[in-house]
């Protein structure tokens, strides 16, 4: 079986899909690994490096030519889809809801595209979800970028010469990227509160030692929903939770705002009212800039300011840590294809009715097959 590893197309995406150590991994499966010249480049990975892991390292359409599989972080471009012979196995961070074009001309093509982001949310597949691995480093990463830019102490000194009080820190959305938020912010002594949609999130803020900030007179999401994630809220919710938030985040020195809902755009979370409410010198990082943004003004790529507070809308916020996301992502593609792999055939396998294959499976035989696609 031989596997290609593809250069992404530059701009914000800077990680890989491979990294020598799964390289390594993978030929001692039994495969072959074709890596593009200069993939690594933006995940600090020298051609040599995987060259002497005993990959082959060659020219875009040499690395495609052949494949059984090919793995990137974004997938194969347009212009690349002549030279994937029909039947290939495509797996990346597909971004079906916002590239739907992409996803109908795979199809098109005849190619097999798993989209890693499906990954279901089960034990078996833990180590295979690059959501998590993903939104684990952009929460920390949020948390740096905003200290770098509130200029200030994250923690309460003091010294001969007075005291520095602490940073307040609120981070709504307490999903993967948001506990690490909390996580992170505390280690660099902020005061952290937090709020969620969910109610089991409340234990998990409390148990990080940060304050919980709940909408008390509305239900929100009791019970974790279809693979725990949030639906959008009631109107009556959504009052409730604005009346709840203007007067915290009036507050805070930081806010990191990480709310998604899967196939929908972002809540939002963040009025430009309560935007001016907050005082000059503040910092909101706005995580879910790439899907429509949590924050009002949030511009993606872009750091704006209103009303003296710095609002952050980096785009692909994973790739600002790009090593360590990549090592990551790679785990992950490695864990999935290890499972998927017949000893005697010396090939992944991929069952029909397998849950992880039927979660990530977009495309096959010509078509969109994917369930969340259809209509
Ligand atoms: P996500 O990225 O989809 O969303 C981030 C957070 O935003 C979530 O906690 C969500 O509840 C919250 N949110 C949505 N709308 C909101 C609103 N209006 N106001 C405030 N917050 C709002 O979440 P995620 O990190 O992908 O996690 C989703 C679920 O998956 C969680 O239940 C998590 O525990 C679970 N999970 C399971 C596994 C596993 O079992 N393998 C691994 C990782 C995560």
């Amino acid at each position: 079986m031989k596997i290609a590893v593809l250069k992404e197309a530059g701009g914000v995406e800077t990680r890989v899909a491979a990294t020598p150590e799964t390289v390594k991994k993978l030929m001692g499966l039994g495969a072959s690994v074709a890596v593009e010249a200069g993939a690594g480049f933006g995940a600090r990975i020298s051609d040599a490096d995987y060259a002497a892991a005993g990959a082959t390292v060659a020219a875009r359409a040499d690395v495609i030519a052949g494949a059984d599989m090919v793995l990137g972080v974004q997938g194969p471009q347009l212009a690349d889809l002549p030279n994937i012979v029909p039947g290939t196995i495509v797996a990346a961070i597909q971004s079906p809801f916002n590239d739907r074009a992409k996803i109908e001309a795979y199809a098109g093509a005849g190619l097999i595209a798993y989209a890693m982001e499906f990954m279901p949310r089960t034990t078996r597949a833990q180590s295979m979800d690059v959501l998590s691995s993903q939104s684990n480093l952009a929460g920390y990463k949020a948390v740096i970028d905003a200290g770098e830019t509130y200029g200030r102490a994250f923690a309460m000194m003091m010294t001969a010469a007075g005291t520095i009080s602490a940073a307040r820190v609120f981070i709504m959305g307490v999903g993967v990227a948001g506990l690490q938020a909390i996580a992170t912010a505390r280690r660099l002594g902020g005061v952290v509160s937090a709020t969620d949609v969910r109610a089991a999130t409340k234990e998990q803020i409390e148990s990080l030692g940060a304050k919980a900030i709940f909408v008390e007179k509305v239900a929100g999401i009791s019970g974790e929903g279809a693979g725990g994630y949030a639906t959008e809220m009631s109107d009556e919710y959504k009052a409730a939770q604005a009346e709840l938030v203007s007067a915290h985040i009036a507050k805070q020195d930081i806010v990191i705002t990480t709310a998604l809902i899967p196939g929908r755009p972002a809540p939002r979370l963040v009025t430009d009212a309560q935007v001016a409410s907050m005082r000059p010198g503040s910092v909101i990082v706005d995580l879910a800039v790439d899907s429509g943004g949590n924050v009002e003004g949030a511009v993606a790529g872009e750091i704006v300011e209103r009303y003296g507070v710095k609002i952050i809308g980096h785009s692909n916020p994973a790739s600002r840590m790009a090593p360590d996301a990549s090592a990551l992502y790679s785990r992950n593609l490695f864990n999935m294809i290890s499972a998927f792999w017949d000893k005697e055939a010396k090939a992944a396998v991929w069952p029909a009715d397998d849950d992880i294959v039927k979660g990530i499976k977009l495309t096959e035989g010509g078509k969109v097959v994917h369930e969340r696609l259809q209509g």
